[in-house]
């Protein structure tokens, strides 16, 4: 199997958002960097993930003045990793019946 969605793979996407921010810094272990150069070939989701945390980080560079907090930061990183999920299914939930 090589989806890389398929059992020990979903943990690596877990860990590719752990990781990113890292792995963006130039801060990872040159193994862990392979690891996620080698995930994001399989993982189309996680590619696309990278490449707008990496513009994004780009923008905030190119703008230092306004810099974000690390709680904004850590906002924008779930933000990103939500966005690169599938939607979940939603249940409609009918308003309760008047009286
Ligand atoms: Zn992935």
């Amino acid at each position: 199997m090589t989806d890389p969605h398929d059992g020990a793979g979903a943990s690596t996407c877990r860990e590719m958002a752990e990781w990113v921010s890292d792995y963006l810094d130039g801060d990872l272990a040159a193994s862990l960097r392979d690891t996620i150069d080698r995930h994001r070939g399989n993982c189309p989701p996680c590619d696309a993930f990278v490449r707008t945390l990496a513009r994004t980080v780009e923008l905030i560079r190119v703008h230092p003045q306004e810099p974000l907090s690390p709680e904004q930061v850590r906002a924008l990183t779930e933000a990103l990793r939500e966005a690169s999920l599938p939607p979940q299914p939603v249940t409609f939930r009918p308003p309760p019946a008047l009286p």
